[in-house]
């Protein structure tokens, strides 16, 4: 396996960072999770677009332009001949001093790993996600904006803790005010009477690249879609909930708190708009010709 490393495609051996990377210290830097389909990167642009301005919101100046960036990607892709797969893009704030101070690290870090994907096994999808809601708040906008991806994910993995200590693999994070934001990993939808609700980016959600183009074929197939705050009342009496990622693609939720959502199964919409949005994503992306 190849791994891009600052500009050099190197062996995974030799794929190594410094115990002073910020990155490792304190978790200083961003990152993309990104799939590639039939032989194409899957809505680059936008991961890309999330990346820099990820970056831009820490004040970490990347040095490298968006289109070698996608360049880069791309290059991984080939060189391990991806067709299908998960492309993991990292950048940290470098190398540093064990103290916090970012500007005392010289040059930003960029790795780019292209691999196999490892999806929810195939009878979640068949059933659905049994979910609970969590404890742990996401974090305050205030804080540390949930709109960042950065390479600090422990706010997400304390509530992944919550979730599996409880026996179910996914879990429903509120913000400080008890709304909805999103799920550990996944954002997440309601469809109650024909609209289709998630809560926007301000309640505590990442914008989510996978969220953002279900609305949109959700648009196109005529279903009513908006962005609104959202309680746990409207998880448990929804029609249909599902979760949406870039790993999970759609996945629907057929319980949550113990309440079962709609029948009990995935529902009709659920899988319409996960049939749509696997056509799309085969279909479309960015050629790695490799
Ligand atoms: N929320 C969080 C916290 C995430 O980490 C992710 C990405 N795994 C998402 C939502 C979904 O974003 P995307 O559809 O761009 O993968």
């Amino acid at each position: 396996m190849k791994i891009y490393m600052d500009g050099k495609l190197v062996e995974k051996k030799d794929a190594k960072v410094s115990v002073f990377d910020h990155g490792l210290l304190y978790g200083d830097g961003v990152f993309e999770g990104i799939r590639a389909y039939n032989g194409r990167v899957f809505l680059l642009d936008e991961h890309i677009d999330r990346l820099y301005d990820s970056a831009k919101a820490i004040n970490l100046d990347i040095k490298m332009t968006k289109k070698a960036m996608t360049n880069a990607v791309v290059k991984t892709c080939a060189a391990n001949k991806i067709k299908d797969g998960y492309i993991r893009l990292v950048v940290t704030r470098g190398d540093g001093t064990l103290g916090l101070n970012p500007y005392l690290c010289k040059k930003p870090h960029v790795i780019i790993i292209a691999a196999a994907i490892q999806l929810y096994p195939p009878e979640v999808y068949e059933q659905g996600l049994k979910i609970v809601t969590v404890g742990t708040t996401r974090n305050m906008s205030e804080a540390l904006n949930p709109r960042i991806k950065s390479l600090n994910y422990l706010n997400n993995i304390l509530a992944k803790i919550e979730a599996i200590n409880c026996g179910v693999m996914e879990a429903i994070m509120l913000n400080g005010q008890g709304y909805v934001a999103e799920a550990t990993g996944d954002n997440v939808f309601a469809l109650k009477n024909g609209l289709l609700i998630t809560p926007p980016a301000w309640c505590g959600a990442l914008e989510g690249t996978t969220r953002n183009k279900c609305m949109d074929i959700a648009d196109d197939m005529g279903l009513d879609v908006c962005e609104d705050v959202m309680s746990r009342y409207d998880l448990y009496v929804a029609d249909e909930v599902f979760l949406t990622g870039t790993a999970a693609e759609i996945i629907a939720v057929v319980e949550v708190d113990g309440r079962k959502i709609g029948n009990g199964k995935p529902g009709v919409v659920t899988r319409a708009l996960e049939a749509s949005f696997r056509d799309f994503a085969q279909n479309n992306g960015t050629p790695i010709n490799g």
